[in-house]
């Protein structure tokens, strides 16, 4: 058992996400876990500056023992507290040795408000605040306001009536302390008892969760070194836990076991999937859906593959890229409209609405919702009659959603990277990420660094490019299984 445990908000929001992550932050070799992500980077960069934005309102003191040195700190503000100061900016919270069980708790909030109550201070007490970047109060933040709730009724002896937070738009959002208090106790001690028993959560790679976490190369690499179901797309962690008690635990398993025992609890739809994308998997080769063969893609002698690169902290999308094919002149070319300054969104779309009507035959093939998202919210922005963007849309064509409608392949995810990498293709900038773009253009933006926005075209049109070659494959795979 470990001699002494601190549980910080950080860890629990940490464990709330993903308990293994909490488990490896405590236990594992930091300098095993990647490099920050540029991405991340960019969040925290975010973060701070909504921080100062809100902060800019207010009049605050704040602690000024380092960061490192807690005691102190907790003391300063235990003192700014007793001395009934108005806002403490960055205090921190410290609940040491809980009931003798080795446990020291530490919060942080953003800000700790004074308001009128009774606490041991005097005629007041505090309520604490937390500023996020997220637009909605997900649970964990709900669940470290309650932690850091608790830690405070510990200190002036009275729980504060509520706890608060402010999001990305500036909205506040009131913690309810009486529903809160209860979940973040039962994470809490789940989170005591894994971390005190040295009880290593097992891996389960989730693309969302996974993919800006710094334990990523180390939980990825485990995961491929035991075949782990995780990694076979639709396997989600509710059907793991039901796999596992019906003894499937291979990718070889899932793709012998019969549909019907799968089909018990996640119905037969999903267990013939889940089926044969394992098969899939094991014989390394595709396979049709269904009744797919006769599914019809638009092919044509002119053809048009667009894919957007947007910033969305700033609600922008800054590059529509375009790879025009003509099969007649046997050429491909690159159209790239470029708002270098965000204010020039509303000039690169009228110049794309240009371009697309100068072609009103060639489909449009793109690989996600979101060009048909970005289209209608700029034709909304600026303007755009509906009768210029109904005709276009209607020439749309979502290869993702053709494509998983259609095949099954032997791949562990259905990105447009993961798909055309199975097709032989590379990216010229190997190991980029979408969101690197995002971060690319923010630092563009910042140095004028032309090499930043040259990178971003060579992204955009290999994302064009892959694009082109899946279509390809699709048109030629389904004639196949028609011949056949
Ligand atoms: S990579 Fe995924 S499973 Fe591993 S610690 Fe991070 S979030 Fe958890």
């Amino acid at each position: 058992m470990s001699q002494s445990l601190l549980i910080t908000d950080d860890l629990l929001l940490n464990f709330k996400r993903c308990r293994r992550r909490a488990f490896l932050d405590v236990y594992s070799d930091r300098s095993q876990a990647d490099r920050e992500k540029d991405f991340l980077l960019k969040l925290r960069q975010e973060h701070r500056l909504l921080q100062e934005a809100v902060l800019a309102e207010f009049d605050y003191q704040q602690p000024n023992a380092l960061d490192k040195d807690w005691q102190a700190r907790a003391n300063q503000t235990k003192l700014f507290m007793q001395l009934g100061v108005e806002r403490i900016y960055h205090g921190l919270l410290l609940q040491p040795e809980i009931s003798g069980l080795g446990i020291t708790c530490i919060g942080s909030p953003d800000l700790l408000i004074k308001q009128p109550g009774k606490s041991q201070f005097g005629d007041w007490l505090y309520v604490p605040i937390n500023i996020k970047l997220g637009t909605r109060p997900k649970p964990e933040y709900q669940i470290v306001a309650a932690f850091q709730a608790q830690i405070l009724a510990a200190i002036q002896g009275v729980l504060p009536p509520t706890a608060k937070l402010i999001l990305r738009r500036r909205n506040t959002y009131q913690v309810n302390l009486e529903i809160w208090l209860s979940r973040m106790q039962e994470v809490l001690t789940e989170c005591i008892a894994i971390l005190q028993q040295e009880n290593e959560p097992e891996v389960f790679i989730s693309r969302q969760r996974c993919s800006l976490c710094h334990w990523h190369s180390h939980c990825y690499a485990l995961a491929e070194s035991t075949e782990h179901l995780s990694l076979i797309p639709g396997v989600t962690p509710s059907r793991y836990e039901y796999l596992q008690t019906i003894g499937v635990d291979s990718v070889e398993s899932l793709a012998t076991v019969s549909p019907e025992t799968v089909a018990e609890v996640f119905g037969i739809e999903v267990a013939s999937k889940l089926k044969l994308q394992a098969r899939s998997l094991l014989e390394n080769r595709a396979f049709l859906k269904g009744d797919s063969r006769n599914i019809n893609i638009p092919t044509t002698s002119l053809e048009i593959y667009f894919d957007i690169e947007a910033e969305p902290n700033r609600n922008l999308d800054y590059l529509l890229g375009i790879l025009l094919v003509n099969k007649e002149t046997k050429t491909e070319e690159f159209y790239p409209f470029l708002a270098e300054k965000p204010e020039e969104e509303g000039l690169i779309w009228e110049q794309f609405l240009h371009f697309v009507s100068l072609y009103p035959d060639a489909p449009i093939f793109h690989y996600s919702e979101y060009e048909v998202d970005a289209v209608q919210r700029l034709a909304k922005l600026y303007r755009t009659s509906p009768k210029k963007i109904q005709p276009l849309l209607s020439r749309f064509v979502d290869l993702h959603e053709m494509t998983i409608e259609t095949v099954t392949l032997p791949v562990r995810s259905y990105s447009l990277k993961s798909l055309a990498q199975w097709l032989g293709f590379q990216w010229r900038d190997r190991g980029v990420r979408g969101d690197q773009t995002v971060c690319w253009y923010d630092r563009w933006l910042k140095s004028g660094d032309r090499s930043l926005l040259e990178a971003i075209l060579r992204y955009n049109e290999d994302d064009c490019r892959a694009t082109y070659l899946l279509k390809n494959w699709l048109v030629e795979f389904l004639l196949e299984m028609k011949v056949k």
